[in-house]
Protein backbone atom coordinates (compact mmCIF):
# COMPACT_ATOMS: atom_id res chain seq x y z
CA UNK A 1 0.00 0.00 0.00
CA UNK A 2 1.19 3.06 -0.46
CA UNK A 3 2.26 5.37 1.92
CA UNK A 4 1.47 8.61 3.31
CA UNK A 5 3.28 11.64 2.11
CA UNK A 6 5.12 13.55 5.26
CA UNK A 7 3.82 17.24 4.66
CA UNK A 8 4.61 18.24 7.76
CA UNK A 9 8.05 16.90 7.71
CA UNK A 10 8.65 17.94 4.34
CA UNK A 11 7.89 21.90 5.74
CA UNK A 12 9.54 21.41 8.93
CA UNK A 13 13.20 20.23 6.88
CA UNK A 14 12.47 23.13 4.24
CA UNK A 15 11.57 26.15 6.89
CA UNK A 16 14.74 24.46 8.86
CA UNK A 17 16.53 24.91 6.19
CA UNK A 18 15.82 28.22 4.66
CA UNK A 19 19.23 29.73 4.92
CA UNK A 20 20.94 27.04 3.67
CA UNK A 21 18.59 26.90 0.71
CA UNK A 22 18.92 30.73 -0.17
CA UNK A 23 22.31 30.79 0.19
CA UNK A 24 22.42 27.82 -2.68
CA UNK A 25 20.65 30.03 -5.13
CA UNK A 26 22.78 32.83 -4.12
CA UNK A 27 25.55 30.84 -4.75
CA UNK A 28 24.17 29.53 -8.04
CA UNK A 29 24.01 33.29 -9.41
CA UNK A 30 26.89 34.31 -8.49
CA UNK A 31 28.64 32.11 -11.17
CA UNK A 32 29.04 34.11 -14.84
CA UNK A 33 27.06 31.64 -16.74
CA UNK A 34 25.87 34.52 -19.89
CA UNK A 35 24.90 32.55 -23.16
CA UNK A 36 27.18 33.93 -25.23
CA UNK A 37 30.04 35.21 -22.77
CA UNK A 38 31.42 38.20 -23.00
CA UNK A 39 34.31 38.18 -25.13
CA UNK A 40 37.28 38.64 -23.23
CA UNK A 41 35.47 35.72 -20.27
CA UNK A 42 37.85 32.92 -19.65
CA UNK A 43 37.77 29.80 -20.79
CA UNK A 44 39.10 26.44 -20.36
CA UNK A 45 39.37 24.02 -23.66
CA UNK A 46 37.03 26.20 -25.04
CA UNK A 47 34.68 26.06 -22.30
CA UNK A 48 33.35 28.82 -20.05
CA UNK A 49 35.59 28.64 -17.17
CA UNK A 50 32.77 29.59 -14.65
CA UNK A 51 30.31 27.29 -16.26
CA UNK A 52 32.99 24.42 -15.43
CA UNK A 53 33.00 25.91 -11.63
CA UNK A 54 29.20 25.88 -11.81
CA UNK A 55 28.67 22.38 -12.71
CA UNK A 56 31.68 21.39 -10.54
CA UNK A 57 30.11 23.21 -7.48
CA UNK A 58 26.43 21.15 -8.23
CA UNK A 59 28.65 17.73 -8.92
CA UNK A 60 29.59 17.88 -5.53
CA UNK A 61 26.33 18.35 -3.71
CA UNK A 62 25.15 15.68 -5.98
CA UNK A 63 27.71 13.24 -5.39
CA UNK A 64 27.09 13.83 -1.12
CA UNK A 65 23.60 12.54 -1.95
CA UNK A 66 25.09 9.19 -3.51
CA UNK A 67 24.39 10.50 -6.91
CA UNK A 68 26.78 8.99 -9.75
CA UNK A 69 28.02 11.57 -12.21
CA UNK A 70 28.39 11.54 -16.00
CA UNK A 71 29.77 15.46 -16.99
CA UNK A 72 30.83 16.00 -20.80
CA UNK A 73 31.60 18.27 -23.14
CA UNK A 74 29.39 18.91 -26.03
CA UNK A 75 30.44 19.65 -29.80
CA UNK A 76 29.83 22.97 -29.26
CA UNK A 77 31.78 23.62 -26.34
CA UNK A 78 29.16 23.55 -23.51
CA UNK A 79 29.40 21.30 -20.56
CA UNK A 80 26.74 19.10 -19.32
CA UNK A 81 25.92 17.04 -16.46
CA UNK A 82 23.86 14.41 -15.89
CA UNK A 83 23.70 12.70 -11.72
CA UNK A 84 21.76 9.50 -11.38
CA UNK A 85 20.43 8.42 -8.37
CA UNK A 86 19.94 4.53 -8.25
CA UNK A 87 16.83 3.26 -6.17
CA UNK A 88 16.44 0.28 -4.84
CA UNK A 89 13.52 -1.32 -6.34
CA UNK A 90 11.68 -1.70 -9.30
CA UNK A 91 10.09 1.89 -9.52
CA UNK A 92 9.15 4.58 -11.76
CA UNK A 93 11.97 7.13 -12.46
CA UNK A 94 11.59 10.76 -12.17
CA UNK A 95 14.29 13.10 -13.81
CA UNK A 96 14.69 16.46 -13.22
CA UNK A 97 16.05 19.09 -15.88
CA UNK A 98 17.51 22.64 -15.39
CA UNK A 99 19.92 25.13 -17.37
CA UNK A 100 22.88 27.06 -15.95
CA UNK A 101 23.03 29.60 -18.57
CA UNK A 102 21.47 33.01 -18.76
CA UNK A 103 20.59 35.51 -20.99
CA UNK A 104 23.57 38.23 -20.84
CA UNK A 105 22.90 40.46 -18.31
CA UNK A 106 22.50 43.71 -20.50
CA UNK A 107 23.32 47.30 -19.41
CA UNK A 108 24.93 47.32 -15.63
CA UNK A 109 23.27 50.45 -15.24
CA UNK A 110 19.83 49.20 -15.66
CA UNK A 111 20.41 46.85 -12.21
CA UNK A 112 19.01 47.90 -8.97
CA UNK A 113 21.15 45.45 -7.48
CA UNK A 114 24.74 43.96 -8.35
CA UNK A 115 22.93 41.40 -11.13
CA UNK A 116 25.85 38.66 -9.67
CA UNK A 117 25.78 38.94 -5.78
CA UNK A 118 22.34 37.47 -5.03
CA UNK A 119 21.01 40.22 -2.81
CA UNK A 120 17.55 39.94 -0.86
CA UNK A 121 15.73 42.36 -0.13
CA UNK A 122 11.67 42.66 0.76
CA UNK A 123 11.51 38.86 0.88
CA UNK A 124 13.12 38.41 -2.68
CA UNK A 125 16.49 37.19 -3.78
CA UNK A 126 18.04 39.79 -6.62
CA UNK A 127 20.02 38.29 -9.37
CA UNK A 128 20.87 37.28 -13.04
CA UNK A 129 19.58 34.22 -13.46
CA UNK A 130 17.63 34.02 -10.68
CA UNK A 131 14.12 33.22 -12.04
CA UNK A 132 15.81 31.65 -15.38
CA UNK A 133 16.12 29.29 -13.68
CA UNK A 134 18.73 28.92 -10.98
CA UNK A 135 16.30 29.45 -8.51
CA UNK A 136 14.32 26.19 -9.84
CA UNK A 137 17.47 24.94 -9.92
CA UNK A 138 18.31 25.48 -6.44
CA UNK A 139 14.65 24.38 -5.84
CA UNK A 140 14.81 20.59 -6.99
CA UNK A 141 18.56 19.95 -5.57
CA UNK A 142 17.05 20.71 -2.00
CA UNK A 143 13.92 19.15 -2.72
CA UNK A 144 15.90 16.04 -3.64
CA UNK A 145 17.62 16.34 -0.88
CA UNK A 146 14.92 16.76 1.35
CA UNK A 147 13.07 13.90 0.05
CA UNK A 148 16.34 11.44 0.51
CA UNK A 149 16.74 12.67 4.10
CA UNK A 150 12.85 11.46 4.77
CA UNK A 151 13.42 8.01 2.70
CA UNK A 152 16.78 7.23 1.73
CA UNK A 153 15.28 4.06 0.42
CA UNK A 154 13.86 5.39 -2.67
CA UNK A 155 12.68 2.25 -5.24
CA UNK A 156 13.34 4.13 -8.24
CA UNK A 157 16.14 6.39 -10.05
CA UNK A 158 16.25 9.66 -10.12
CA UNK A 159 18.16 11.76 -12.76
CA UNK A 160 19.36 15.34 -12.77
CA UNK A 161 20.28 16.78 -16.02
CA UNK A 162 22.22 20.41 -16.04
CA UNK A 163 22.37 21.53 -19.00
CA UNK A 164 24.77 24.86 -20.19
CA UNK A 165 23.14 25.64 -23.48
CA UNK A 166 19.50 26.29 -23.28
CA UNK A 167 19.23 30.35 -24.56
CA UNK A 168 21.20 30.41 -27.68
CA UNK A 169 20.95 26.66 -29.93
CA UNK A 170 19.69 24.87 -26.80
CA UNK A 171 21.33 21.41 -27.75
CA UNK A 172 22.04 21.02 -23.81
CA UNK A 173 19.22 18.91 -23.12
CA UNK A 174 18.83 17.25 -26.68
CA UNK A 175 22.76 15.95 -26.11
CA UNK A 176 21.73 14.37 -22.88
CA UNK A 177 18.83 12.41 -24.93
CA UNK A 178 21.52 11.95 -27.73
CA UNK A 179 23.48 10.29 -24.78
CA UNK A 180 20.41 7.64 -24.48
CA UNK A 181 19.25 9.35 -20.61
CA UNK A 182 15.60 8.89 -20.32
CA UNK A 183 12.87 8.42 -17.37
CA UNK A 184 9.11 7.78 -17.04
CA UNK A 185 8.71 11.02 -16.40
CA UNK A 186 10.34 14.33 -16.82
CA UNK A 187 10.10 17.73 -14.74
CA UNK A 188 11.35 20.99 -15.49
CA UNK A 189 12.27 23.95 -13.61
CA UNK A 190 11.83 26.64 -15.54
CA UNK A 191 9.70 29.74 -13.96
CA UNK A 192 5.96 29.15 -14.36
CA UNK A 193 5.03 31.05 -11.18
CA UNK A 194 3.98 27.41 -9.80
CA UNK A 195 1.75 26.94 -12.61
CA UNK A 196 2.03 23.38 -13.72
CA UNK A 197 2.84 23.10 -17.67
CA UNK A 198 1.27 20.63 -19.32
CA UNK A 199 1.40 21.57 -23.07
CA UNK A 200 3.31 24.18 -25.42
CA UNK A 201 3.55 25.23 -28.71
CA UNK A 202 5.89 24.26 -31.74
CA UNK A 203 8.20 26.85 -33.15
CA UNK A 204 10.34 26.89 -36.46
CA UNK A 205 12.06 29.94 -38.04
CA UNK A 206 12.37 30.68 -42.36
CA UNK A 207 13.12 32.48 -44.63
CA UNK A 208 11.01 33.93 -47.87
CA UNK A 209 13.85 35.52 -50.16
CA UNK A 210 12.00 37.75 -52.93
CA UNK A 211 14.15 38.46 -56.24
CA UNK A 212 13.13 41.69 -58.35
CA UNK A 213 15.40 43.61 -61.37
CA UNK A 214 17.62 45.97 -61.52
CA UNK A 215 17.14 49.35 -63.08
CA UNK A 216 18.15 53.14 -62.63
CA UNK A 217 15.88 54.71 -60.25
CA UNK A 218 15.04 57.17 -62.81
CA UNK A 219 12.75 54.23 -64.65
CA UNK A 220 10.19 53.75 -61.56
CA UNK A 221 7.84 55.91 -63.40
CA UNK A 222 8.18 52.84 -66.27
CA UNK A 223 6.93 50.05 -63.49
CA UNK A 224 4.41 52.01 -61.83
CA UNK A 225 2.62 54.04 -64.41
CA UNK A 226 -0.13 51.89 -67.15
CA UNK A 227 1.95 50.92 -69.93
CA UNK A 228 5.32 50.42 -68.21
CA UNK A 229 5.77 47.12 -68.69
CA UNK A 230 7.72 46.69 -65.50
CA UNK A 231 11.17 47.54 -66.39
CA UNK A 232 12.84 46.97 -63.03
CA UNK A 233 11.32 45.54 -60.59
CA UNK A 234 11.48 46.74 -56.44
CA UNK A 235 12.01 43.49 -54.75
CA UNK A 236 11.18 45.37 -51.53
CA UNK A 237 8.01 46.53 -52.42
CA UNK A 238 7.26 42.96 -53.61
CA UNK A 239 8.09 41.49 -49.66
CA UNK A 240 5.75 44.18 -48.73
CA UNK A 241 2.62 42.39 -50.91
CA UNK A 242 4.04 39.44 -49.05
CA UNK A 243 4.19 40.36 -45.62
CA UNK A 244 0.35 41.68 -46.17
CA UNK A 245 -0.89 38.50 -47.98
CA UNK A 246 1.04 36.07 -44.98
CA UNK A 247 -0.80 38.78 -42.50
CA UNK A 248 -4.04 37.34 -43.72
CA UNK A 249 -2.61 34.28 -43.42
CA UNK A 250 -1.79 34.14 -40.04
CA UNK A 251 -5.20 35.85 -39.41
CA UNK A 252 -6.91 32.70 -40.77
CA UNK A 253 -5.23 30.31 -39.04
CA UNK A 254 -5.70 32.29 -35.73
CA UNK A 255 -9.15 32.01 -36.31
CA UNK A 256 -9.88 28.36 -37.27
CA UNK A 257 -7.18 26.69 -35.05
CA UNK A 258 -7.77 26.07 -31.01
CA UNK A 259 -5.79 24.71 -28.95
CA UNK A 260 -7.12 25.09 -25.19
CA UNK A 261 -5.27 25.84 -23.02
CA UNK A 262 -3.15 27.66 -24.68
CA UNK A 263 -4.43 31.48 -25.59
CA UNK A 264 -5.89 31.78 -29.40
CA UNK A 265 -3.74 33.43 -32.06
CA UNK A 266 -0.23 32.00 -30.28
CA UNK A 267 -0.49 29.97 -33.83
CA UNK A 268 1.35 33.76 -34.93
CA UNK A 269 3.42 34.14 -38.07
CA UNK A 270 5.91 36.75 -36.61
CA UNK A 271 7.63 39.25 -39.45
CA UNK A 272 11.38 39.44 -37.34
CA UNK A 273 14.10 40.69 -39.65
CA UNK A 274 13.57 41.73 -43.06
CA UNK A 275 16.95 42.87 -45.01
CA UNK A 276 16.76 44.42 -48.77
CA UNK A 277 18.56 46.31 -51.52
CA UNK A 278 20.10 46.81 -54.56
CA UNK A 279 22.99 44.62 -55.87
CA UNK A 280 22.07 40.97 -54.86
CA UNK A 281 21.92 38.87 -52.11
CA UNK A 282 21.66 35.34 -50.21
CA UNK A 283 20.88 33.44 -47.22
CA UNK A 284 19.47 36.75 -45.85
CA UNK A 285 22.11 38.44 -46.65
CA UNK A 286 23.07 41.28 -49.47
CA UNK A 287 26.14 40.95 -51.46
CA UNK A 288 27.25 44.72 -50.92
CA UNK A 289 26.51 47.24 -48.45
CA UNK A 290 24.52 49.37 -50.72
CA UNK A 291 24.46 53.29 -49.91
CA UNK A 292 22.30 54.55 -52.98
CA UNK A 293 18.85 54.14 -53.03
CA UNK A 294 18.91 55.46 -56.45
CA UNK A 295 18.91 51.72 -57.86
CA UNK A 296 15.88 48.74 -57.96
CA UNK A 297 16.29 46.98 -54.76
CA UNK A 298 16.42 43.14 -56.90
CA UNK A 299 16.88 41.33 -53.66
CA UNK A 300 15.02 41.33 -50.56
CA UNK A 301 14.71 38.45 -47.95
CA UNK A 302 12.16 38.28 -44.49
CA UNK A 303 12.37 35.99 -41.21
CA UNK A 304 9.73 34.87 -39.63
CA UNK A 305 9.14 33.04 -36.74
CA UNK A 306 6.32 30.63 -36.78
CA UNK A 307 4.12 28.96 -33.80
CA UNK A 308 1.55 26.38 -34.10
CA UNK A 309 -0.37 24.18 -31.59
CA UNK A 310 0.33 20.60 -30.31
CA UNK A 311 -2.47 19.20 -32.61
CA UNK A 312 -1.03 20.98 -35.74
CA UNK A 313 1.63 18.71 -38.18
CA UNK A 314 4.61 20.48 -39.26
CA UNK A 315 4.31 18.75 -42.46
CA UNK A 316 1.07 19.91 -42.84
CA UNK A 317 1.65 23.07 -41.52
CA UNK A 318 4.93 23.64 -44.21
CA UNK A 319 2.30 21.85 -47.13
CA UNK A 320 -0.43 24.65 -46.34
CA UNK A 321 2.16 27.79 -46.23
CA UNK A 322 3.64 27.13 -49.06
CA UNK A 323 -0.02 26.10 -51.26
CA UNK A 324 -0.93 29.79 -49.93
CA UNK A 325 2.18 31.66 -50.74
CA UNK A 326 2.61 29.88 -54.30
CA UNK A 327 -1.56 30.71 -54.98
CA UNK A 328 -0.57 34.27 -53.71
CA UNK A 329 1.95 33.94 -56.50
CA UNK A 330 0.10 32.97 -59.31
CA UNK A 331 -1.84 36.91 -58.80
CA UNK A 332 1.26 38.66 -59.54
CA UNK A 333 3.04 38.23 -63.22
CA UNK A 334 6.53 38.46 -61.88
CA UNK A 335 6.26 36.39 -58.41
CA UNK A 336 4.23 33.84 -61.22
CA UNK A 337 6.97 33.86 -63.04
CA UNK A 338 10.27 33.97 -60.03
CA UNK A 339 8.88 33.02 -57.15
CA UNK A 340 10.49 33.27 -53.61
CA UNK A 341 12.69 31.06 -52.03
CA UNK A 342 11.52 29.58 -49.11
CA UNK A 343 14.22 28.10 -46.38
CA UNK A 344 12.91 26.62 -43.52
CA UNK A 345 14.30 25.79 -39.77
CA UNK A 346 16.72 28.60 -40.92
CA UNK A 347 19.41 28.05 -38.32
CA UNK A 348 18.43 24.84 -37.03
CA UNK A 349 15.56 26.69 -34.94
CA UNK A 350 12.92 24.30 -34.61
CA UNK A 351 10.75 23.36 -31.73
CA UNK A 352 8.56 20.40 -31.73
CA UNK A 353 5.31 20.96 -29.80
CA UNK A 354 4.70 19.23 -26.32
CA UNK A 355 1.97 18.12 -24.50
CA UNK A 356 0.93 15.51 -21.78
CA UNK A 357 -2.32 14.32 -21.10
CA UNK A 358 -3.94 16.31 -17.96
CA UNK A 359 -4.90 13.07 -16.38
CA UNK A 360 -1.45 11.71 -16.25
CA UNK A 361 -0.01 10.62 -13.19
CA UNK A 362 2.31 13.33 -13.45
CA UNK A 363 0.26 16.16 -13.50
CA UNK A 364 -1.88 14.29 -11.03
CA UNK A 365 0.84 14.04 -8.80
CA UNK A 366 2.79 17.44 -8.75
CA UNK A 367 -1.19 19.07 -8.64
CA UNK A 368 -2.07 17.05 -5.50
CA UNK A 369 1.18 17.74 -3.49
CA UNK A 370 1.04 21.44 -4.87
CA UNK A 371 -2.42 21.40 -3.35
CA UNK A 372 -1.24 19.74 0.23
CA UNK A 373 1.10 22.66 0.98
CA UNK A 374 -1.91 25.06 0.67
CA UNK A 375 -1.92 26.91 -2.25
CA UNK A 376 -4.53 25.94 -5.23
CA UNK A 377 -2.94 24.44 -8.19
CA UNK A 378 -3.53 25.37 -11.72
CA UNK A 379 -2.56 23.38 -14.86
CA UNK A 380 -1.71 25.65 -18.02
CA UNK A 381 -0.28 26.14 -21.26
CA UNK A 382 3.32 27.51 -21.61
CA UNK A 383 3.41 30.36 -24.12
CA UNK A 384 6.84 30.13 -24.85
CA UNK A 385 8.82 26.69 -25.65
CA UNK A 386 11.16 25.43 -23.46
CA UNK A 387 13.44 21.77 -23.27
CA UNK A 388 10.73 19.84 -22.51
CA UNK A 389 9.80 19.60 -26.20
CA UNK A 390 12.99 17.35 -26.57
CA UNK A 391 11.04 15.15 -24.44
CA UNK A 392 7.98 15.03 -25.27
CA UNK A 393 8.16 14.20 -28.64
CA UNK A 394 10.27 11.09 -27.79
CA UNK A 395 7.06 10.00 -26.18
CA UNK A 396 8.50 10.53 -22.28
CA UNK A 397 5.71 12.61 -20.36
CA UNK A 398 6.58 15.92 -19.24
CA UNK A 399 5.62 18.59 -17.23
CA UNK A 400 6.93 22.30 -16.72
CA UNK A 401 6.80 23.58 -12.90
CA UNK A 402 9.08 25.74 -10.75
CA UNK A 403 9.01 28.82 -9.33
CA UNK A 404 9.72 32.79 -10.70
CA UNK A 405 7.10 35.06 -13.19
CA UNK A 406 8.29 34.30 -16.60
CA UNK A 407 7.73 37.85 -17.16
CA UNK A 408 10.76 38.57 -15.32
CA UNK A 409 13.33 36.07 -17.25
CA UNK A 410 15.41 37.98 -19.17
CA UNK A 411 14.87 41.22 -18.04
CA UNK A 412 16.99 43.57 -15.71
CA UNK A 413 16.26 43.69 -12.09
CA UNK A 414 15.18 40.04 -11.90
CA UNK A 415 14.90 38.93 -9.04
CA UNK A 416 12.66 35.49 -7.12
CA UNK A 417 9.94 35.43 -4.09
CA UNK A 418 11.96 33.39 -1.31
CA UNK A 419 8.44 32.07 -0.53
CA UNK A 420 7.90 30.91 -3.71
CA UNK A 421 11.77 29.18 -3.81
CA UNK A 422 10.87 27.33 -0.27
CA UNK A 423 7.36 25.78 -1.93
CA UNK A 424 8.61 24.71 -4.87
CA UNK A 425 11.41 23.10 -2.87
CA UNK A 426 8.41 21.48 -0.88
CA UNK A 427 6.66 20.34 -3.70
CA UNK A 428 9.73 18.97 -5.48
CA UNK A 429 10.44 16.87 -2.29
CA UNK A 430 6.61 15.55 -1.44
CA UNK A 431 6.39 14.52 -5.33
CA UNK A 432 9.58 12.78 -5.42
CA UNK A 433 8.29 10.59 -1.87
CA UNK A 434 5.01 10.06 -3.52
CA UNK A 435 6.21 9.15 -7.04
CA UNK A 436 8.56 6.42 -5.45
CA UNK A 437 5.79 5.27 -3.10
ZN1 LIG B 1 15.09 29.24 -19.00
Amino acid sequence: MAKKVPHSEISYLVEAHKQKIIELTKKLIRFKTENPAPANAQKIGGVLKEEIECLNFIKHTLKSSGFKIDQWKQETNFQNLVASFQGSGNGRSLLFNGHIDTVPMGEHEGWKFDPWRGHISEGRIHGLGSVDMKGGIAAFLSGIQTALQLNSNLNGNIIVEIVSDEEMAGKGTRECLKRGYSAEAAIFSEPTNLNIIICEPGLIHLRIEVYGRRAHSSTRYKSIQAGGQGYGINAIEKTVKIIQAIRELEKQWANMKTYPPLPLGLNYIHPGIIVGGPGGGKDGKLSTTPENPGTFPDYCSIEYELKFYPNENIEKIKKDFMRYLHSFCQLDPWLKTHPPKVTWRIRDIYFPPAHIRPTHPLVHTVSHIHQSFGREAKTSGFEAVSDMCWYSSQNIPSIVYGPGEIHLAHSNNESLSIDDLLYATKVYAGTILQWFN
